[in-house]
């Protein structure tokens, strides 16, 4: 059997050319003798593979030199934890709740100190991003958090909020690298990788220089302090050491393709596809108010629960996996991330126009 069209919203797909390099290099990484797996992470092999890692992605994002790149462990849940202790210094937050991503890390939060709540879309199903132009920042918030692209409801925020001064957090797991952006507007930026860049197990974590501090909540445990990993340029203990390397990879593969803007034309284009069809079509409709609308997950539904099921079902059968919606929200999702070939989507919404004839009475 080949290799299926996967819209899975993560772990998700990666580059096939990324997955035949590490195939190649499995047993015996550059004459090494080795996998990549089987190395010391002290090795000089090994010392090459993260630093060139952490060089391709400032490159990329082009990452100024007062941020520190950090490969750590515990995904994307565990920095919701981490940046509590780390950067609550008056132990005050603001969260702005888009989804539940970012109602989790909230929630999280609040064991830690205060978390105010000063945005929400939960009223409609979070189908939209809220105006955040002036909200009511708290005076002595340590920072502003955002999930800047929610990977269950399809949002995406195509403006910064307005943190009145504050810094801003966010979490980026679901639109890390899917287009340019600028670090300097962030504190901290972090992403799970196995949405867009590497495999699960690995998250990583841009932080301004400033925010790394001794200063952490009484109690913080060494292996969540910033610091430390900082000081030990991510090597404080093993770190997820083959994952690190995919994702260098990865760097690697978006590079060679031309970088972060040429990455954004490729994912503009290819969710058109997608979008398109759904403004025009009879039976789907997308969940998303237009203009927050996300360029790496897309929800839609066809008003009817059955027949959503008929076209998960009928759509697997067809070799497009993973089209059902989040577990919360129901309908179909397909999660289309930078490794998705546009032939994949092309050939889906071929199948919604054909599914689409087939059932619409
Ligand atoms: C998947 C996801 C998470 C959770 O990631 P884990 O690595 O499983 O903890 C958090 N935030 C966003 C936006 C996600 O898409």
């Amino acid at each position: 059997m080949g290799r299926v069209y996967n819209f899975s919203a993560g772990p998700a797909v990666l580059p096939e050319e990324v997955l035949k390099e590490a195939a190649e290099e499995m047993l015996d990484y550059k004459g090494t003798g080795m996998s990549v797996m089987e190395m010391s992470h002290r090795s000089k092999a090994y010392e090459t593979i993260i630093n060139d890692a952490e060089q391709d992605l400032r490159d990329l994002l082009q990452i100024p030199d007062n941020y520190k790149v950090l490969f750590l462990q515990g995904g994307a849940s565990q920095q919701f934890a981490m940046i509590p202790m780390n950067l609550m210094k008056n132990k005050v937050a603001d969260y702005i709740i888009t989804g539940q991503w970012a109602k989790k890390a909230y929630q999280e939060a609040k064991l830690y100190g205060t978390a105010n709540a000063i945005a929400s879309s939960a009223d409609k199903t979070f189908s939209y991003i809220p105006d955040c132009s002036d909200l009511p920042i708290s005076e002595d918030a340590d920072y502003v958090y955002i999930c800047e692209n929610n990977t269950i409801y399809g949002t995406k925020f195509k403006t910064l909020p307005n943190t009145k001064g504050k810094t801003l957090v966010a979490d980026v797991s679901s639109c890390f690298l899917s287009e340019p952006m600028d670090i300097s507007k962030y504190g901290l930026v972090y992403g799970g990788v196995q949405k867009n860049v590497g495999p699960a197990g690995v998250v990583i974590v841009i932080i301004r220089e400033d925010l790394i501090t001794d200063d952490t909540l009484p109690g913080t445990p060494t292996m969540l302090k910033y610091k430390i990993h900082d000081e030990n340029n991510s090597l404080y203990n093993t770190p997820p050491a083959y994952g690190i390397y995919i994702c260098g990879k990865v760097f690697k593969w978006l590079k060679k393709l031309g970088g972060l803007e040429v990455m954004k034309e490729i994912n503009e284009k290819k969710a058109a596809v997608l979008y398109d069809f759904l403004d025009q079509s009879k039976l789907f409709k997308g969940t998303v108010v237009k203009e927050d609308r996300s360029l790496m997950n897309v929800p839609f539904v066809t008003g009817n629960e059955e027949l959503d099921a008929k076209f998960v079902k009928e759509a697997k059968a067809a070799g497009f996996e993973n089209l059902k919606g989040h577990r919360s929200v129901g309908g179909m999702r397909a999660s289309i991330y930078n490794a998705m070939p546009i032939e994949g989507v092309e050939k889906l919404v071929e199948f919604m126009q054909k599914f689409e004839e087939e059932n619409l009475k």
